[in-house]
């Protein structure tokens, strides 16, 4: 049987044959990105992302599952004064035929992370993550009956619901921040029978948020002049480039690659620093000076990692430099007018980066760094939160164990090792 895809260094440019492997086994320090072999996008029947199945690296789909939507709304481009402007939908709004239940792109970053470890051997994903990394990977748990183990902040445990209960969630609440449960997971990720998620590095994670750009090809019939997202980690923007550049490579969908428009939100903005200075590395001291106080200020926590994949080989740095991309940093106070702005024309709550990415592309409008006429895709990277509420019981998941940093971890992984013989 011929493989479906495989998997190259984008650094060296040479084959990795182990395709389970998250970087470069010849220390390259780049990304890895799948190829696969079938070069036109077939769409299968299945719902949600896995219509996209053909340029996913599982053999199977997850299901039941959601996808991005693709529409226009005439009041906001009429209020932008644009005549071609899409907009995609990551989150809950039933009447466009949005079903994420967890509110957030996310979502297509956890199934096929879940689906592909099962294919490949049945590992226990472990995820650190600070919101909606987690509770994607939470629901889908719920969803589906499969292992995961997750670590988080301690005062992140009320934002981890799931709308079913869940049954296989080994919790690991941590009395401290993000950094300090980043530290716990690797700890955990040891454990036998177990493997870190991989965030960027995670091919599966990418090629899932591929699908917006996919979705958004597929339904207007091209690949749009320019993109819009709010980017955190800019693990979305890579993959928005990488399907960019499939569809290219399929030959039905124009020849140009979209130009990115990314957002950051004031006043936590190290890429955009980084950017502007066009510099491949991040100085924290020049970018991200005051780091912990301004995390502390923005409306969208959500993007504000200290650790970004920019200046990897295949990371943002290379993204923004092939589209000759934009970087914009956006006030809270421009977020805030523009969620507005979603609430009274499409007529949903935005998820914050949501509003901030909207933002960015009412100053590119103003600036004119965009015309009228051209082909623009809004990443609205979740939302719905409201509607979710209404229409479902939320669950909330009770951590397994609630650990102080600088706490011994023996015991803990001897508990998890515990776990995994009941559902591993
Ligand atoms: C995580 C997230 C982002 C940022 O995505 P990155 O891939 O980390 O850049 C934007 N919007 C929402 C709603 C998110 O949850």
């Amino acid at each position: 049987m011929i493989p479906k895809y495989r998997i190259r260094c984008v650094g060296g440019n040479e084959i990795v044959e182990d395709i389970s492997l998250l970087s470069c086994p010849k220390g390259h320090n780049s990304l890895v990105r799948t190829e696969y072999c079938c070069r036109k996008l077939h769409l299968t029947p299945h719902p949600g992302i896995y219509r996209y199945l053909a340029w996913l690296p599982v053999i199977a789909p997850l299901l039941p599952s959601g996808g991005p939507v693709t529409f226009t709304s005439d009041e906001l481009s009429r209020e932008l004064g644009l005549t071609h402007l899409s907009i995609s939908f990551s989150g809950y709004f039933p009447e466009r035929e949005a079903h994420l239940t967890t509110g957030s792109f996310k979502e297509f970053e956890a199934s096929p992370t879940m689906q592909r470890l099962q294919e490949l051997g049945g590992k226990i994903p472990v995820i650190a993550s600070a919101g909606n990394t987690g509770r994607a990977f939470a629901e889908l748990s719920a969803r589906c009956r499969r292992p995961v183990v997750i670590v988080i902040p301690k005062k992140a445990v009320p934002r981890l619901w799931t709308t079913e209960p869940a049954q296989a969630i080994f919790l690991v609440a941590v009395k401290g921040d993000y950094s300090d449960a980043i530290a716990m997971s690797n700890t955990l990720a040891a454990v036998p029978g177990c493997v870190p998620e991989g965030g960027a590095k995670n091919v599966a994670r990418r090629d899932g948020m591929g699908t917006v750009m996919l979705d958004a090809a597929v339904t207007t019939g091209r690949i749009p002049d320019h993109y819009f997202q709010a980017v955190g980690s800019g693990t979305g923007a890579i993959a928005a480039w990488e399907a960019a550049m499939r569809l290219i490579g399929d030959g039905s969908y124009g020849n140009r690659l979209p130009c990115l428009h990314l957002a950051q939100n004031e006043p936590f903005t190290p890429m955009v620093s980084a950017w502007a200075a066009r510099r491949r590395e991040i100085i924290p001291e020049v970018d991200m000076p005051d780091a912990i106080h301004c995390i502390g200020k923005v409306m969208s926590d959500v993007l504000t990692n200290r650790n970004p994949p920019y200046s990897i080989q295949g990371g943002l740095f290379d993204a923004l430099q092939a589209t000759q991309g934009h970087m914009y940093g956006v006030p809270n106070v421009a977020g805030t007018e523009a969620e507005k702005l979603i609430r009274d024309t499409v007529g949903i709550d935005p998820d914050p980066a949501a509003a901030i990415a909207t933002a960015a592309l009412v100053e590119a409008v103003e600036r004119d760094i965009i015309g009228p006429d051209d082909h623009i895709l809004l990443n609205l990277t979740g939302g719905g939160y409201e509607r979710i509420r209404e229409d479902f019981t939320l669950h909330t998941v009770s951590p397994s164990a609630i650990m102080r940093p600088d706490e011994p971890r023996e015991a803990l992984a001897a508990q998890l090792t515990e776990w995994i013989r009941h559902h591993g």
